[in-house]
């Protein structure tokens, strides 16, 4: 690999995370470099991603085991890549892990993030339907990677938001907690309702399921019963 080349994704994408991110630390604000702990030695941060139903595929054919199966995949394509790719290079993998990375601060520099009535993220091309999977301190010298927005020329009028031209926002009337009834979105109504016995987000949510853009990346049933059971749990331990 010679310096500054563009980073091998191919190896990446076809096990499934097939959307990354390389920064130079040195560029990155203060604020964030703060939150990954010791970062001598490395010179990159790489931000690893999922788009759409492949890394759930590749997860279930891979034997999906393991206490979280889609970390654990990761995990270990992480470290097959570095083996293959990257021999002898310095890594550390700072998310999934015990430090609150600024996922979502790290997505908006890399163009991927755009917030929605709901809070989660959104982009023109994949919808809602993507999500980090792995944060790795790299001893690197990749070309850093341009942001979404000023790479791809296809960004729509009104910015790369969908949300700025989305006139009707089915996903607030449609969401059974009345969470983005009122100003901004309440998100002890979101968590309160879907705790009910009655509740219809147990394993999905209706207001990312009804948002249209994006919808040919919509995970499938399992995929999202498995995303949704997850935080189902997380705000059944927590409250
Ligand atoms: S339905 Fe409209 S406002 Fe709601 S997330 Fe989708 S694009 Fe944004
Ligand atoms: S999970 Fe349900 S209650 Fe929460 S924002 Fe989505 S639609 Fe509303």
């Amino acid at each position: 690999m010679s310096e500054r080349s563009p980073l091998p994704d191919g190896p990446l994408a076809a096990a499934g995370l097939n959307r990354q991110h390389v920064f130079d630390l040195a560029a990155l604000p203060a604020e964030i470099t703060a939150t990954l702990g010791a970062t001598a030695g490395f010179r990159q941060l790489i931000l690893l991603g999922h788009g759409g139903k492949r890394l759930w595929e590749c997860v279930q054919a891979a034997g999906g085991a393991g206490g979280d199966p889609i970390d654990d995949y990761c995990a270990r394509v992480v470290a097959d890549w570095f083996a293959a790719e990257l021999p002898g290079r310095r890594y550390r993998i700072v998310y999934p892990g015990s430090v609150p990375v600024p996922l979502q601060q790290l997505g908006t520099l890399a163009g991927w993030h755009q917030p929605t009535p709901f809070m989660v993220g959104i982009d023109p091309h994949w919808g809602t339907w993507y999500a980090y999977r792995a944060v790795v301190l790299a001893d690197t010298g990749f070309c850093p990677s341009e942001a979404v927005d000023r790479a791809h020329e296809e960004v729509p009028l009104g910015g790369s938001n969908p949300c700025a031209n989305c006139l009707e926002k089915p996903c607030i009337s449609v969401c059974p907690a009345g969470a983005m009834a009122s100003s901004g979105f309440v998100l002890e109504r979101c968590v309160d309702y879907r705790k009910t016995g009655q509740s219809q987000c147990k394993h999905t949510c209706l207001a990312r399921i009804t948002c249209p853009v994006g919808s040919e990346h919509r995970y499938g049933d399992e995929q999202m019963r498995h995303a949704y059971s997850h935080s189902l749990r997380m705000i059944e331990r927590h409250r």
